[in-house]
């Protein structure tokens, strides 16, 4: 670590947007440290369950106690005795719900990129166009084109796996080749698509190598054995993930510092210099207190964290938080709507099954208020659902023993059907963050307080899903069908957007079209915080592609004497 503490750049976060920033800066040749505030994980010696079987968990996989203990994380799927040490548990860092908020974070090395589903869909035209042409958020400063190259730069090197369809509302990307789907998902898929002209179902787009290029196999990572056990962290590097895809690759370079267990408190302005200079950073151990300086700096901490950090950097310049001259800071928050399931069972296709664990799904594109306003909710919804043969786990929940016990497992039960919405959340002023005035973190910074909440809009997309993905599943011949809200808080979905929104006005957002801030060119933004509006997707590879093309203009701007 250099004596000074100075370096090129400083990236704020280790997960999948700073991962990102990270790579191309170092390939780049920019000495960049990486603060973290989590603890080290390195890939493969820090995944302790990553081959274990149930038996050997001492509660076979089940933590009722702790979820209990822990009701908000608790409610995360993917949370479970062999995935537990990723995920922050809800005493260890308290904030406030001035409404109900599941706030799903994973402070470690890699943040939540060792713990996602992987599911990465390319926005479309429609998406990027949408604001700006149902008058809501503002209009975002770039389109489709401005990100397709990045999209490609960030699949050629992460590994995604796909079908190219020739979808206009799902453009196709550098794909490896797809999952395939069961014969009760192919089924469906021929019958959905028949029945209706608009509705499109795919295989679900997902970062993970089916077949490796030397671009994969130089990173040490090799082919996805369709286990799915992935959220333990993948022994073969198969998903990708920051540990195992771009922090080892900017290591390599020569160019990377990461310094773990390092709390990001603020950014410093240098009210002389007109720009910022460096962070405080605390200690996460010792709570000594240090300064690090940089000529550019990325604030990746994922979109909560990051609105954080940016209200409690307070100086001369911005009394009122990082950038905030126009107040807007901390609004806007918005997520995606999850609250409509469907189930069903499918008849026929008794005599067939299935092989491996497929990590991924069937999914249709959004088809509401597409090209035009045609309903009374505003934007729409994907859809994913996937068929199995119930009961292939049911050992862990029948009673029994011995010889029968085991002939009662070998017959497969029915196809099941479950169907699943992905809403569009229309941002809006009020659902907002801010900093408690009075409660503090064990390192004295202050809490943050969640203020979000679903909207008319979300209530009448849930209700428009599950007319729609009945109707369906009937043509599609499914029976039995149960419609479900799960009334689940927003934050569950875990793809929490907007605070530090794009656009292209200074008076009206906070970043401009290079996800700098209009007031301070060397700070940039490029997770979740970013983002103007949510479209349907699943958000990752987009903040991947935005860090990717961000952090490129940084080094040209910085070559250039501009930054
Ligand atoms: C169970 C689950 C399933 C998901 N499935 C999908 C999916 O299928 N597709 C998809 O697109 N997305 C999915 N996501 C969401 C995805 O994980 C996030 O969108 C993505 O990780 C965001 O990247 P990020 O870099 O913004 O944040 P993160 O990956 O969370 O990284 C942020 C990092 O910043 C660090 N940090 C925070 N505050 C500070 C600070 N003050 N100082 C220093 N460091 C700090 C954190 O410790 C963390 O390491 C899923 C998430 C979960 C948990
Ligand atoms: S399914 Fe593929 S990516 Fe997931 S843990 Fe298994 S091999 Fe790794």
């Amino acid at each position: 670590m250099p004596e000074n503490n100075s370096y090129d750049a400083i990236v704020v976060g280790s997960g999948i947007s700073g991962g990102w920033a990270a790579k191309e800066l170092c390939d780049k040749g920019l000495k960049t440290l990486v603060l973290e505030r989590g603890r080290m994980v390195e890939h493969l010696k820090d995944y302790p369950t990553t081959t274990l079987d149930p038996w050997q968990f001492e509660h076979r996989g089940v933590v009722d106690e702790i979820k209990r203990e822990n009701p908000v994380v608790g409610r995360c799927y993917a949370f479970e005795e062999a995935t537990q040490h990723f995920f922050v548990k809800d005493k260890e860092h308290p904030y406030v719900q001035e409404k109900p908020f599941d706030w799903i974070r994973g402070y470690q090395v890699g943040g939540k990129s060792l713990i996602w589903a992987r599911q990465t869909q390319r926005w479309s035209k429609y998406d990027f166009e949408g604001p700006a042409r149902d008058g809501f958020a503002v209009d975002w400063p770039i389109r489709y084109d401005d990100l397709a190259p990045w999209y490609s730069h960030v699949e050629r090197f992460a590994g995604i796996s796909g079908d190219r369809d020739g979808v206009d509302t799902l453009p196709d990307g550098e794909f490896l080749p797809a999952f395939e789907m069961n014969c009760v998902e192919k089924e469906m898929q021929k019958r959905i698509m028949a029945a209706y002209n608009d509705r499109h179902v795919v295989q679900g787009r997902c970062a993970h190598l089916t077949k490796p290029n030397p671009i994969h196999t130089q990173q040490g990572r090799a082919q996805c054995q369709a286990r799915h056990l992935c959220y333990r962290g993948c022994p073969y590097g198969a998903y990708f993930s920051s540990n195992s895809s771009t922090l080892p690759w900017a290591a390599k370079t020569g160019n990377l510092t990461i310094r773990p267990d390092s709390v990001v408190h603020s950014i410093i302005y240098d009210e002389q210099k007109q720009k910022a200079s460096g962070v405080r950073v605390i200690d996460a151990r010792t709570n000594q207190a240090t300064e690090f300086f940089a000529k550019v700096i990325f604030i990746n901490a994922a979109c909560l964290n990051t609105n954080l950090i940016l209200l409690n950097s307070i100086s001369k310049r911005f009394p009122n938080g990082f950038g905030n001259d126009n107040g807007l800071l901390g609004k806007y928050i918005a997520f995606h709507n999850y609250r409509g399931n469907l189930t069903a069972v499918f008849e026929g296709f008794e005599d067939r099954y299935y092989y491996g664990r497929r990590p991924t799904a069937a999914m249709m594109p959004n088809f509401r208020n597409v090209h035009k306003q045609e309903t009374d909710f505003q934007r729409g919804y994907m859809v994913h659902y996937s068929a199995e043969r119930s009961g292939w786990n049911r050992g862990a929940g029948l009673d029994g023993i011995g010889p029968d016990y085991k002939n009662s497992l070998l017959e497969p039960g029915e196809w099941q059907v479950f169907m699943m919405m992905q809403g569009e959340h229309v941002p809006l002023e009020k659902d907002h963050v801010r900093l408690s005035p009075d409660l503090k973190d064990v390192w004295g910074i202050p809490q943050l307080v969640i203020s979000v909440d679903h909207s008319e809009n979300d209530e009448k997309i849930i209700k428009d899903f599950h007319e729609q993905g009945r109707q369906m599943m009937e043509k599609a011949g499914c029976k039995n069908i149960v419609d479900i809200d799960t009334r689940q808080a927003p934050g569950l979905d875990i793809h929490e957007m907007g605070g530090v929104r794009m656009g292209k006005d200074p008076k009206t957002s906070m970043l401009n079209k290079w996800n700098q801030f209009h007031n301070c060119p060397n700070v940039f933004v490029t997770d979740g915080a970013c983002m103007t509006s949510t479209a349907t997707q699943n958000p990752s590879i987009t903040f991947m592609a935005l860090s990717a093309r961000a952090a490129n203009f940084a080094v040209d701007e910085l070559k250039k004497g501009n930054i």
